[in-house]
């Protein structure tokens, strides 16, 4: 009998377990393997339905569905807060409940958000990361009437590379379509030396910020907000007075992992192969989506292109064979959709070896990603692309 044990019901979690219990669909029916999903909600989230929530254009209650109904009806779904894993026992605690034993353990836990990093992060700035945050988000452009906004990013990594650009290019459409564009003034800041962490889109992005009037900071690393002022400081020394701050907050890997020795650096994130997927170097860990260290978009799309991979070695080593290099090893294969606004986006495509070229942004990839959102339940989580 081959324990599979799997923590974390979101993309990564839910793809993997429904690819094992296809591939393993024999020896799951004949007791000589278990697929066991531990989640802490039982509920299933589409986090990429906030940024339209923060736009005026979707409900929170239609971006979750119970992690039952995703699930193949091989897999067992345990609802409990993973508390630790003891690697050497091959044991994983649960806060409340039974421990658990495995075989092979998939880390798919995601990340966290701790605004509380900041100080007055929670009571001065907005941001859309949770579908409750997105909401007071919406009702703070509802009652914005002109002034300056400041959009940034509080900390890196963060999920989803291309969200805050999306965020100021949708609210300049907005604020145009509102006619308070001419009472706005729009500032992005970015960490790094220029608007995106990969040149080809920084260079696909910049022209769109200008034409758009949206005053570009590079080297704006958020270490402050002075809520007297309504001021934000940057590591730099820079200072952006702000009528509405509309912030990433920072990132972290999931707590348990941390305590569990499992992932020692100080961000949290797990020391992954870039390839294996293994983690630290164990034959029997291995770690997808936003979890890992690898220095990738944490994404939806990363942990879809993952999962075939760690689901490939999972079923080569369960059948006693070598592994299939062709699925199973990880090209850092990324795909996502880019809103610009009005109506149109381009797409980011790339792997370790090919950096992205974004087409001239259309209406085409705007509804791609609308319809690709929309198609999500069906598609995604069940392995149907
Ligand atoms: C605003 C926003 C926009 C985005 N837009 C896009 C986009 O356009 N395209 C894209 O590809 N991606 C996008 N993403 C990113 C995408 O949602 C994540 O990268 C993706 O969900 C990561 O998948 P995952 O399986 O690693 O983690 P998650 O989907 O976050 O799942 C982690 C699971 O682990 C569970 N868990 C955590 N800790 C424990 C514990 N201790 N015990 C038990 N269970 C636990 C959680 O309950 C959760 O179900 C966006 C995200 C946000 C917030």
């Amino acid at each position: 009998m081959k324990r599979i044990l799997i923590l974390g019901g979101g993309v990564g979690g839910t793809l993997t377990a429904n690819l094992l219990a296809r591939k393993l669909r024999q020896r799951v029916k004949a007791g000589e393997v278990t697929i066991t999903v531990v989640d802490q909600t039982g509920k299933h989230v589409y986090q990429p339905g906030f940024m339209y929530i923060a736009m005026g254009g979707e409900r929170a209650d239609k971006l979750q569905r119970p992690e039952r109904g995703l699930l193949d009806s091989r897999v067992t779904l345990v609802v409990g807060e993973v508390e630790s894993v003891d690697p050497a026992t091959q044991t994983v605690s649960l806060v409340d409940g039974l421990p658990l034993s495995y075989d092979y353990l998939v880390l798919a836990t995601g990340s966290r958000i701790v605004p509380e990093a900041i100080e007055h992060f929670d009571t001065e700035a907005e941001h859309f990361y949770t579908a409750e945050a997105a909401l007071e988000l919406r009702k703070a452009l509802d009652s914005f009437t002109g002034g300056r906004i400041v959009i940034g990013i509080a900390g890196m990594p963060y999920k989803c590379p291309p969200a805050p650009l999306e965020v100021a290019f949708l609210i300049e459409a907005e604020l145009r379509q509102r006619g308070l564009r001419d009472k706005t003034e729009l500032h992005f800041c970015s960490p790094i030396g220029r608007a995106f962490t990969i040149e080809s889109v920084s260079e696909m992005a910049t022209p769109i910020l200008e034409a758009k009037g949206i005053e570009l900071h590079t080297f704006f690393n958020v270490e402050a907000i002075d809520a007297d002022r309504h001021v934000v400081q940057s590591l730099e020394g820079e200072e952006l007075p702000y009528e509405l701050l509309i912030l990433v907050p920072p990132h972290k890997g999931q707590q348990f992992l941390m305590d569990s020795g499992l992932a020692p650096a100080p961000g949290g994130w797990l020391p992954t192969d870039r390839a294996t997927l293994q983690v630290g170097g164990r034959p029997d860990i291995f770690a997808l989506g936003d979890a890992t260290d690898l220095p990738l978009s944490k994404a939806g799309s990363t942990a879809h292109f993952e999962a075939p991979v760690v689901t490939e070695r999972i079923v080569a080593a369960v059948e006693g064979r070598t592994v299939d290099h062709k699925h199973g090893d990880y090209l850092g294969k990324v795909m996502c959709f880019f809103e610009i606004g009005d109506g149109k986006g381009t797409l980011l495509q790339f792997d370790y070896t090919h950096p992205p070229r974004p087409p001239k942004p259309n209406q085409l990839w705007h509804l791609g990603k609308i319809v690709f959102n929309k198609t999500y339940w069906h598609t995604v989580p069940k392995g149907r692309v």
